[in-house]
């Protein structure tokens, strides 16, 4: 779990990077991204503690070599108080046991991780490693905690910045299914009647209806696409909109401004 202990945030305060550290804590805690994405990428070895931090291989020598972390004489020494250049500088309660035990299991082990590792004269960091090349990216962090946290339909998150956030947000429910139409309503247990489309008034008020087959939405849609020069290329369901104007051939200027004026349309009927 991240913590002011395993990160470099403080121990208190408001400030954002402790803001941040919080919620990274909350992702952990639902399994969401894994506490060992953040190591420590060892320069000097002076600020990296040998045992407790994440630093060389996925997990901390502590975790993966308790027995020895037991015999340890001081279990807060940095890595450059255990590798001095090419030697390794151990302090134990005791000599460590063989005969094919544990602790000589562990010790070989242990001697194999570090093999060929030592410090250099650079200063210690901070790394993060979600996919492989221990860089933080933003976008990395996003489709994680998408894949984690949203609906298993695989549906494409659509941004417009071409129209306001509260639109993309309704967009974004329309497609992940997530508007509270009266069929949803129903489903809750917050309606138990009147829950025909409050278009036609003759089908269960349901998304797909809602925003595609409805025979009045159907007829509105088909002088839209007519409209926007794109009638008869495609499906009325904004689903298969969005994916042929993806698909399509236009510039990529022209597809955000098609976008966008479908977002405009789409959005009344979401409010
Ligand atoms: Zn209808």
């Amino acid at each position: 779990m991240i913590s002011a202990e395993n990160t470099p945030a403080k121990s208190h305060g408001n400030g954002v990077w402790n803001g941040i550290c919080q919620n990274a804590g909350d992702l952990h805690a639902r399994n969401i991204i894994p506490a060992t994405s953040f190591k420590r990428t060892v320069g000097s070895g002076s600020s990296v503690s040998f045992w407790n931090d994440t630093w060389i291989g996925d997990s901390s020598l502590a975790s993966s070599f308790p027995r020895l972390f037991s015999l340890e004489n001081f279990k807060e020494c940095k890595v450059s108080d255990r590798i001095i250049g090419n030697i390794r500088a151990w302090s134990w309660r005791r000599p460590l046991r063989g005969g094919g035990g544990i602790e000589e299991s562990q010790w070989n082990r242990l001697v194999a991780v570090l093999n060929g590792f030592m410090c250099n004269g650079n200063g210690d960091s901070w790394g993060w490693d979600l996919e492989g090349n221990n860089e933080f990216v933003v976008n990395h962090v996003r489709k994680v905690i998408e894949r984690a946290t949203l609906l298993g339909n695989n549906t494409k998150t659509t941004w417009n910045k071409a129209v306001p956030k509260k639109i993309n947000i309704m967009i974004w429910r329309l497609l992940n299914d997530r508007l509270p139409v009266r069929a949803k309503l129903l489903e809750k247990g917050i309606i138990f009647n009147n829950f025909d489309c409050v278009f036609c008034d003759n089908h269960l008020e349901t998304a797909p209806h809602l925003f595609g087959s409805c025979p009045l939405v159907r007829a509105t849609w088909i002088k839209v696409q007519n409209w926007l020069g794109i009638d008869g290329r495609c499906d009325v369901s904004p689903e298969s909109i969005f994916q042929w104007i993806d698909n399509s051939s236009f510039n990529k200027r022209r597809k955000t401004l098609i976008n966008g004026c479908l977002f405009v349309c789409f959005a009344p009927s979401c409010c």
